[in-house]
Formats: structure tokens, sequence, C-alpha cells
């Protein structure tokens, strides 16, 4: 028995990285993983046991005592703690950040636990039981909960609803048993989940299934399925966690947002039953834990869950697979700002487990992995399965030149060759999808006669409108420019902040087609935490024709009878001041495009663009993935953007503005020596600079940023971690925060 515990403090605001050691007192038995209460300065905290040890250099007087064990059993598992670990190295935060992740975030502080009911039982039968009613028969309310108890157990608050105080009157004169039990929160329970048979998987299901188990049999492997929409990724992950289940292992399985692929979670339930758990952010703290210990005692193997799942306790694993794994919800934002993808990464090579990533429009880093001449140790496979199950072809997808509309007199938002196609699907009894790829807020100034995007001189993104002070502004170099009243290049007064949103889209399908029902999904529609499902489900049983939406609707949806998707401005998401634009348009496009024509009815798409001869859109609309990675490829080297460099920040703010501005000036200074005194760093740096953030000024504080663009090297990281460690001495009050290749450098 261990003296002593090693303990990581869970304080509200830990930005304390360090181990405190506790004695355990006489009788107490303790592992680590354990959450525990200890005293801590003036307050009790909890806390989890990261070690134990017989040893210590901390003065005995000065030690206190473990409190007591929150609960019984570790619930953190050993590997789970080496990966917190771990994942302080690589995402420079604390080890209780990464250890939080770990459990559901209500069990700290006790804000949740299981729930037990009261159960009664009937302890009488035949003539006992005959002769007891006999003896009770005036007590008609008593009389009923015994009828009510003929059937089986029942819940005290039911029969209570019966007869209130009956059911422990009946235990006092001993027919009746009461017992706590616990209740499980079931999630999703108005799906359907029947159970289904096995389809029979098709050849090229079969060939990838024998290459995974293969490996899953060897130690494991990491692997891409590119797969083009409707090309039965899916049966081939149920098939993989089938094996690994028969191997006596458990699987993840991850979803962009689990809100959005209700279809998946049934799918597994139908096909695994209560042996698969549901994890995701929009259960009940309640739902959340009790699915979480059906896996933490192994009740449920298989878990489905969104990003965070991939920290689920099951153990050994045989499997995690990433659907959609181009997702941008793959990466967390904040703190510890992790990619699931590398903590799934590393489980699997902890556990000799299967990593497998499925899309149909990878993404450039991860497809990067798949070449030849990637080192051994980070080559992913790729599997490809280019054919439709159903043996439909991909839909015919035709470009449309707004330019020629506008000429043409045709102002709306819609072609002409929009309205025909969406007169013709709706006549057929057909449904159809319009689709506007707009992300975030931002705005951009584009000329409606000749395509022009006010563009950056220096970095070759689009500006963005800033309603605040009424200029145009570049994300990347913070340069500020007046936005123009006519068009530079062709002198048109077309030019205006582009901004088409899903309301208007759906108010022009009213005006054009009265009487047509519409349903529309986006931010606004989905607040409430079933509005996805519903909108979803009305859709595929009819009650609307149209459906409009955001980048919402391009996910894993299956609708049988939609024939045509419009895509009402493509190039919306290529002017997103991110070097990732023309990959996300890509994958919008791609992904949008699948829903049309899933079943016997074959699909068509036309997609609406200012910009047709570019690059993303051409290849997209030719849906040749190969041709666009390497066209991309080319660009981000010639670029030097990611996954050739690392972008890194850190983002000073203050209230005070010359706090902001000499504290990023003073980190840039000391961060310049540091690259100067390392021979091998400054040949992996292509710029560092200390410049104002291109969002000055954000809730009252003023922002600075210190940013650097690195080679993507071994050194890249030590610099990155030098970086961190810059930033972590104290600024007397000027907040320092690192980022790695974020979304968006504002
Ligand atoms: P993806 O995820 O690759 O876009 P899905 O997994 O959604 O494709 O599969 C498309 C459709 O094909 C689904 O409706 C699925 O039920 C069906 N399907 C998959 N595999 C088979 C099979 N072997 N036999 C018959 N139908 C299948
Ligand atoms: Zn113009
Ligand atoms: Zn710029």
């Amino acid at each position: 028995m261990s003296r002593y515990a090693e303990v990581i403090v869970d304080l509200a605001a830990a930005q304390i990285d360090h181990v405190f050691t506790y004695r355990i007192p006489e009788g107490m038995a303790l592992q680590p993983g354990q959450r525990v209460e200890v005293p801590f300065r003036a307050h009790t905290l909890e806390g989890f046991v990261v070690g134990l040890t017989d040893e210590t250099n901390v003065d005995p007087a000065v030690i206190k005592d473990v409190i007591e064990p929150i609960e019984d059993y570790p619930v953190i598992l050993p590997e789970l703690i080496d990966l917190a670990r771990w994942m302080q190295q690589r995402y420079h935060c604390c080890l209780v950040d990464g250890l939080r992740l770990m459990i559901p975030a209500q069990m700290r502080g006790g804000r949740v636990g299981i729930k037990r009911i009261e159960v009664a039982t009937l302890l009488i039968s035949g003539d006992e039981l005959d002769e007891f009613v006999r003896r009770n028969r005036r007590a008609k309310k008593r009389l009923e909960v015994i009828d009510c108890l003929k059937q089986g157990p029942k819940p005290v608050p039911l029969l209570n609803s019966i007869a209130p105080g009956a059911a422990k009157k009946l235990s006092e004169m001993g027919v009746v048993r009461i017992e706590s039990d616990d209740v499980r929160r079931v999630p999703y329970t108005g799906l359907s989940s029947t159970r289904q048979e096995d389809p029979v998987l098709v050849k090229a299901q079969a060939d990838a299934l024998d290459t995974l188990t293969e490996a899953a049999d060897h130690g494991g492997g990491r692997f891409l399925i590119h797969g083009v929409t409707g090309s039965g990724k899916t049966e081939v992950y149920i098939r993989l966690v089938r094996h690994a289940l028969q191997s006596g292992k458990g699987a993840i399985i991850l979803v962009p947002e689990i809100s959005l692929t209700p279809q998946m979670v049934d799918w597994f339930r139908a096909r695994f039953g209560d042996n698969a758990a549901v994890l995701h952010s929009r259960l009940s703290a309640g739902e959340r834990f009790d699915e979480w210990r059906r896996i933490r005692t192994g009740q449920a193997k298989v878990v489905i869950g969104a990003r965070s799942a991939v920290f689920a306790p099951v153990s050994p694993l045989g499997a995690i697979i990433i659907d959609e794994e181009h997702e941008s919800s793959y990466q967390a934002g904040g703190r510890p700002g992790y990619d699931a993808r590398e903590i799934a990464d590393w489980r699997c090579r902890r556990d000799g487990a299967v990593m497998l990533l499925g899309s149909a429009t990878p993404s450039i880093a991860t497809y990067m992995k798949c070449m030849p001449g990637v080192r051994e140790v980070n080559r992913i496979r790729l599997i490809e399965m280019p054919r439709r199950i159903n043996g439909q072809p991909l839909p015919e997808v035709e470009i449309i030149d707004m330019r020629d509309e506008l000429v043409r007199g045709n102002k709306s938002i819609f072609s002409m060759r929009l309205v025909e196609g969406m007169t013709a699907a709706l006549s057929e009894g057909r449904q159809v999808i319009l689709f506007i790829n707009r992300r975030g807020h931002s705005t951009f100034v584009s000329c409606r006669s000749c395509g022009y995007v006010e563009r950056c001189a220096q970095c070759d993104v689009s500006m963005t409108y800033h309603q605040w002070d009424g200029l145009l502004h570049c994300h990347y170099c913070g340069s500020v420019r007046r936005p123009p009243d006519t068009c530079p290049v062709c002198g048109s007064r077309f030019i205006r902040y582009f901004g088409v949103g899903t309301q208007k889209v759906e108010e022009e399908v009213h005006r054009r087609f009265p009487g047509v029902a519409t349903s529309r999904m986006d931010v606004d529609t989905t607040g409430t935490k079933d509005a996805h499902e519903k909108i979803i489900s009305s859709f595929r049983q009819g009650q609307s024709q149209v459906l409009i939406g955001t980048q919402m609707i391009a996910k894993g949806l299956d609708f049988p009878n939609v024939t045509l998707v419009g895509i009402v401005a493509a190039d919306l998401s290529l002017q997103v001041p991110d070097y990732r634009s023309v990959e996300r348009t890509f994958q919008l496009i791609t992904q949008v495009s699948g829903r049309a024509g899933r079943a016997e009815h074959p699909g068509r798409v036309i997609l609406q663009t200012y910009d047709p001869e570019h690059y993303g859109i051409q290849l997209a609309a030719r849906q040749d993935y190969r041709a666009f990675y390497l066209q991309e490829v080319k660009m981000r080297r010639r670029g030097l953007y990611p996954p050739f460099t690392v972008l890194a920040r850190l983002l000073v703010s203050s209230k005070d503005e010359p706090d902001a501005r000499s504290v990023a000036e003073e980190i840039a200074g000391r961060f310049n020596e540091s690259l100067s005194a390392h021979d091998t760093w400054q040949s992996c740096v292509v710029q560092t600079r200390a410049l104002e953030a291109p969002l000055k000024i954000l809730r009252g504080e003023y922002r600075w940023q210190v940013f650097a663009k690195l080679y993507n090297r071994p050194e890249a990281s030590d610099i990155v971690q030098e970086m961190e460690r810059l930033g972590h001495v104290d600024h007397g009050g000027v907040r320092v925060e690192l980022e790695v290749n974020p979304s968006a450098m504002l």
C-alpha cells in the first residue's frame, strides 16, 4: 500500500501545473486515475490522483492527508493519464486541462451522479395474495397498487401517483420490497432502432475491409478511405467495429457534429444495440454521464460521438474511425487546442489499433501523408472507393456564370437555369436543396459585372468589410483600405458588399414558387435541442419541397427524393480570408453535390458563380479530387502556407494600448534573441513580426500579436515551444495566448 498520492488539483482557473503530494490515511486504498478530495490552502478541492509513491522530498510536517476518494474506482484509465501528459507537451497546456477532458464536465463539482429510483416488488402470490386482498378489501387504493404490482416491479413514484404512500405502507406490512435501482437516461429515444440484417458487401467494401482487418490483427495501422459520396463507407466502418468486438476490443466512431448525423447514430444503434453508447454536447448532463459510465464499466464497447468522444474510456481499443475527417470541427479551439485526429493516432498507436479516416474530400494535410515518399511512421495508407453503391453516376454539375445573367438583365439571385431546373423537379414531385456556403459573418466586396474582388496587395486574400469603421481590412497583415464606389477594373457601379443569406433565398423561393413549402436550416433555425432532427425528418417525409441551408446540410445526409441541388453562390466561401478557403469551397461543393440523386432518380447540380474559371470551382464541378489536390498543393507550396509551413502567433491583449504594444515588442525582441542563439532555428523561420492584430480591439481590449511563419520541420515544434515559454512569463496583467495554425487570425 503506497503512502503518498500525487495529486493534480482541479482549480477552476488552474494555471498551476504542479503535482502536490498528499498522505494516504491508514485504511484508505487509492489507485491512479481516481478523484479525491484534498485540503488546499484554506479550501477543500477536487483532484486527480496521477501517481502513487512511498518516497517524497516534501517535509512530512507540511504534508496533508487526502480527505476521501470521490468515487471508488479510477475515473481515468492509466493510458488516458499518459495521454494527458503527452497533450501537455504537444499542446503546451497544463496537465489538468487534459485530465478534465477525460470525464464528463458535470462530474466535476458533483453536478451529476448516478440517478437512483425506488422500485417496489410484490413478495407474495397465490393463496397468500388472495388472503391479503380479502383482508384489505376496503382499502381500494391499496388494492389498485397490488394489481399494478402483479405485472412486475414498478417505480415507487408511479405507485404514489395511484395512491400516495401506499407502497411504503405495503412494505411495512411485509408484502412489498422497496429497493433503489440505477436509472439509465437514454438519449435518442425518439429514433427507431430496430435491429437490422447485414447487407452483402460490394467488392470495394469487401476489399477495404480485408485490408483493415488484416491490419487490426497485426498491430494496427493508419488508413484513409477516400470514397465518393454514396460509396458505402459507413458499412465498412460498421464491419470494422464488428471485427474489433469479435477480438474482444472496443471502438470509437467520430462524426463531425452529431446532431447533423442522427442517421449514423441510428445505423449504429440498429447494428450494435445496447453495446453502442452516444456521447456529445447536446445530451443532458445526466444522459451524458450515464452513457459515459456504461462505457467506463465496459457495458458499452462501441462509442459514437463528436470530437471529445475521442477521449472515451474504451479499453482496449480495436479501432478509432473518423468520418468526414476533413471537417474543421475535429480541431478544438481554446485550451487545450487539440486535434482529434492526433489524439486518435496516439491512442491507436498505443493500443495497436486501427485508425481509419474517411472522406469524399480528404483534407490536403491528410492526403499528403498518403503520398509515396512519406516516412513510414507518418504514412497513412490510402483505400479508394471511387464508385457509388447503387451504380449511379455522380451528378452532373453545370456551372452558371452569374456575370452573364446580369448582362442578360437578370438581377435576381437565381439564374434562369436554376429556376428552370427547380420548376422541372418540383413538377415531377421531386425535392430541391438550395445551398449557400456562407461562413461566419464576414462580408467581402465584389463586382457583380466582372466578378472582381477587393484583395490585399501583400497577402492575396480578400479584404473583409468591417461595419464598425466602414473600412476594408486584411485579416492577415492588418492593412486597411476604403471600399471603392465603382469597380476599379470595369467601372461598374454594381460593386457591393456581398452577403446573400438563407433568409433572402427563402423569400425568393416563395416569390417565384408560391405555394411551395420550404424548410430552412441555419444557425437561426437550429438553436433548440432537436431542431436539426426535426427539420431533416420533415424534409425527408416530404412535408416541404425545398430545403434551404448553409454548410449544415452539406454533411452526410441521405435524401432519396432530391434530384436537384442549387449552389446559390459557390464563390462566397472562396473569399474568406483563410489559406484553406479554396479547400473548403471544394469540399463544400463536392459534399453538397453528393446530396443529389442518391436513390434511383439521377441527380443534377446547378452551381452559380462569379468566378467560373477558378480551379477550385472547375475541379469541384468535375469532382476531380486528385487534380484538385495536385493544384492546391502547388499553390500552398508557392504561397508558403500549411502544411508546408506552421503559422503561429502570440496574441497579446490588454485594456491599455501602450501595454499591449510594449509587451508584444518585448516578446518579439526576446524571441529574436532566442532565434539568433540557435543556428538550426534561424533557417526554419520564414518571417517573424510584432504588429497590431487585424482586430485591433475586441471586447474592450487592445490586441497585438507576435507572428511567426515557420517551415514545417522538426525544429518548428521547438520554436513554438519557445514562443509558449516567452508567452508564459508574467507580463503584469497583460494576457498572452499562443495559437498554432488557427482557422482565422483576427
Ligand atoms: P458514404 O458514407 O460513402 O457516402 P453510405 O455509407 O451512406 O455512403 O452508403 C450509401 C447507401 O448505400 C446507404 O443508403 C447504405 O445503406 C447503402 N449501402 C451501403 N453498403 C451497401 C451494400 N453492401 N449493399 C446495399 N446497400 C448498401
Ligand atoms: Zn468590375
Ligand atoms: Zn494583407
